[in-house]
């Protein structure tokens, strides 16, 4: 895992908030809308024993909600060393701006367990997130009506089940238990696609990009995806699914990836599926038969590339290396990677950067479709798939009669295939995602005060967040 900033530095959420209020400067907002959107709700910190091969550990952990102006407030929790407070309020008020964007109709929150999951064992594991959740429970920090977490570092498909299950212990008379978290597995509520959501968000969102040679030409790209030369940093379940689709998908060339032991490089384009597979089975890609691998990764965001990923962690291009990037363009698949003031020295450079409350809307998207589909308890599709097949045969059955020729079987099972979850859940995001690209596109070019695309979403995002505070008012 890369080491974040160094605590000279500004903290996390102070970055998070002198991008805030950059945008509230643009936007013609009464002083106290401004600090009320700021201000994160609250805060919860628990403390509270387990049992450890004999031994009593105390942890610590949190869960943050910076807003409520929509419920329930979303967002994921991580379990890492690393994590504080002011990491996991920073992380809470993302996601606020990050769903009013996106329009998911979500408030902000934000959780995290101080530990390093590599030193316990899956059981122990279990006991320590039950014992978590029991917490935030108890706390009324979780409830599908209230506060929905998902996953984010150091948790997925597993914990959340672990989470779901103790909730419906809880709360046996519940009967919509299943949406207090997202990021389940399928077989226990979870949707199709939300694994690799935020992937293919990250993939839909450059997409979109380069379906607007305006924007392309300002970031000194040439037209299309195909080629591109891309680094990513961090094969975590977001920098994986994202250069695997663009590679796969997009015959983009991803030329290096950067891990916390080193960076595995190939200018000819490395093939993502065999390297995480590698990865893995071995815990590191560091013998990996193919590519270059160096253990020095200091620096490896500083190649030259069309497009930079960082999908690992926060606070990854600083002022002390934001000068040496090279990169035209950064996407940022992770939340907060780049602090407010290389933000503005890449600014300065000329690199386009696509903000993070956009570029990885895609999970919180699809744990929306996945909340819904818990509520209304029933899987998307079941309903109509065969009904939609049968009428689309009904219809390659006209076309045939008025036509007189035969249609290939190929575009038979085209016009004839009802849509599946998997289907709607791709179709749902890549919506969501051409949709906000094109307001920030918009936004961007309509008024001359904002001159990026980071600037634009948050505007977008205090809009809308502002508006829902003056309809409703204050108690
Ligand atoms: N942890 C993810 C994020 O940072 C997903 C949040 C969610 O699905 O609620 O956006």
């Amino acid at each position: 895992m890369p080491s974040k900033k160094k605590s000279s530095s500004p903290s996390f959420s102070s970055n998070v908030d002198r991008m805030v209020d950059h945008a509230f400067s643009i936007l013609d907002l009464d002083e106290g809308t401004a600090q009320a959107i700021k201000a994160c709700d609250s805060v919860l910190q628990v403390k509270f024993p387990v049992k450890i091969r004999g031994q009593i550990e105390t942890f610590t952990g949190w869960r943050a909600v910076h807003s409520t102006h929509r419920l329930p407030a979303k967002g994921g929790i991580r379990f890492a060393s690393f994590s504080d407070q002011d990491e996991v309020e920073a992380l809470a008020a993302l996601m606020t701006y990050k769903c009013a964007l996106v329009d998911v109709p979500f408030g902000g929150s934000k959780g995290a367990l101080h530990i390093d999951p590599n030193q316990y064992s899956r059981d122990e594991m279990q006991l320590i997130t039950r014992r978590y959740t029991l917490e935030l429970v108890r706390k009324g920090f979780l409830n599908p009506a209230t506060n929905v977490p998902a996953p984010d570092v150091g948790t997925g498909q597993r914990e959340m089940a672990w989470i779901a299950d103790t909730y419906k212990h809880l709360n046996p008379e519940d009967i919509n238990y299943q949406a207090c978290v997202t990021g389940k597995p399928v077989q226990q509520g979870g949707i199709r696609g939300r694994v690799e959501a935020t992937g293919r968000g990250v993939q839909y969102a450059i997409r979109e990009f380069f379906r607007h040679p305006k924007d392309v030409a300002s970031a000194n790209l040439s037209a299309g995806l195909a080629g591109k030369k891309i680094v990513v940093q961090g094969l975590g379940n977001v920098g994986y699914h994202a250069a695997k689709f663009l590679q796969e998908e997009d015959d983009a060339k991803i030329i290096a990836i950067i891990e916390h032991d080193g960076v595995l490089s190939d200018e000819n384009g490395l093939v993502i599926e065999d390297i995480y597979r590698y990865k893995v089975e071995h815990g590191s890609f560091k013998d990996f038969p193919g590519g270059h691998f160096s253990p020095d990764n200091k620096g490896a965001l500083e190649m030259k590339c069309d497009i930079l990923i960082p999908a690992a962690l926060e606070s990854q291009i600083t002022r002390d290396n934001a000068e040496r990037i090279q990169a035209k363009m950064i996407v940022e698949a992770a939340n907060g990677p780049i602090t407010f003031d290389a933000d503005k020295i890449l600014k300065k450079k000329g690199i386009v950067i696509m903000p993070d409350i956009y570029v990885n809307a895609g999970g919180v998207t699809v744990s929306y479709f996945e909340w819904i589909r818990n509520l209304s308890h029933i899987r998307f599709g079941r309903m109509e798939r065969r009904y939609d097949e049968l009428r689309g045969n009904e219809y390659a059955n006209l076309l045939e009669e008025a036509t007189g020729s035969k249609i290939s079987e190929s575009t038979r099972s085209m016009i004839v295939r009802g849509a599946s979850e998997l289907d709607l859940v791709r179709s749902g995001l890549d919506d969501t995602m051409r949709n906000a690209y094109q307001d920030m596109h918009e936004t961007l070019h309509a008024n001359e005060k904002i001159d990026d695309l980071r600037t634009a979403a948050f505007v977008i995002a205090i809009e809308k967040i502002s508006r829902s505070y003056l309809d409703v008012g204050i108690y």
